[in-house]
């Protein structure tokens, strides 16, 4: 049990924009909300990609993700409610449940399937896209199955519970560490009333995600309400050490936060579908490598 609470010494970020998700499908049909689109990878260097799932019908995601490649960043996938089989071309076999991640680096290559373990029943999670730096992007392919007991959790006294999916939370630290970004990766449960101050490093891009419960005020001089299925941006200050998340003290349900934050590389980005490199080149070799069957060879 964790009694302290972290006070911010200097101002906190503020909320720069507010973004409600595009709903799209993806894979064999299966329904998502895409909340980091294609024209905020820039803003939110490292990140690439951030969908939500969550659906008490079958139809939705029961055709899953059959083969696909990807190459050239990692993918994270939060699994909140539901099973998901994954198998891949480096031979890794994993079953997710509710409360695992899971950690793949495309590297150079990887072809995988991410197939629902379920006919019925509620199917909710997350995947983020997160880039890797050139000189990384054809590194060997990587992959971590964390079971939810595999993932530290920072629990408080008031009830405020923070499960450090990466990077570190108030001395704990995440279930997964990596270089070069420093993903800072919190699924954050705000009981009503609550507040948590997460430490940010000035120079990461953030945002949260608010997909549960009423919405939070983020901030504290004249903090913005963000309400439920919205990603607010945070905006970058020189001068800022974190973020405060308040949940609203009406609240029936606790606030569920996905906050996330990652040092930029601040390389040209390239994207074609599943494969993410810095130039046009990079991609054309991409498909070429992947329709001559050597992407993942
Ligand atoms: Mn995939």
């Amino acid at each position: 049990m964790n009694t302290s609470i972290t006070t911010l010494r200097n101002p906190a970020r503020r909320v720069e924009r507010v973004v409600l998700g595009q709903a799209t499908s993806d894979g064999a049909g299966v329904k998502l909300t895409r909340v980091l689109t294609q024209p905020l990878q820039r803003r939110l260097d490292p990140f690439l990609m951030l969908d939500a799932f969550g659906s008490d019908a079958a139809s939705d995601y029961v055709g899953g993700f059959p083969d696909h490649p990807h190459r050239g960043f990692e993918t994270v996938t939060i699994m909140l409610e539901g099973r998901m089989r994954h198998h891949d071309s480096v031979g890794n076999v994993g079953l997710l449940g509710p409360g695992s991640v899971q950690w793949m680096t495309a590297g150079r290559g990887i072809i995988h399937s991410e197939m629902p373990e379920q006919e019925e029943g509620r199917m909710a999670g997350f995947q983020l896209w997160v880039n890797l730096a050139a000189r990384d992007k054809m590194t060997a392919p990587a992959y971590r199955d964390l079971q939810a007991d595999a993932v530290p959790v920072l629990r408080r006294e008031d009830g405020v519970a923070v499960r450090v999916i990466a990077g570190e939370s108030e001395g704990v630290a995440g279930a997964v560490t990596r270089p070069t970004t420093e993903p800072i990766v919190l699924d954050i449960t705000l009981p009503p009333g609550r507040r948590f101050d997460a430490a940010l490093p000035a120079g990461h891009n953030a945002f949260v995600y608010v997909y549960g419960g009423s919405g939070v005020d983020v901030g504290v001089d004249a903090p913005q309400r963000v309400e439920s299925d919205r990603m607010a941006i945070l905006a970058n200050d020189a001068a800022s050490d974190g973020v405060r998340l308040t949940a609203d003290s009406a609240a029936t349900q606790p606030a569920r936060v996905l906050l996330v934050a990652g040092k930029p590389l601040g390389e040209p980005i390239a994207q074609y579908g599943p494969f993410v490199m810095n130039t046009t080149a990079e991609l054309q070799q991409a498909v070429a490598d992947f329709q001559r069957g050597v992407l993942a060879a």
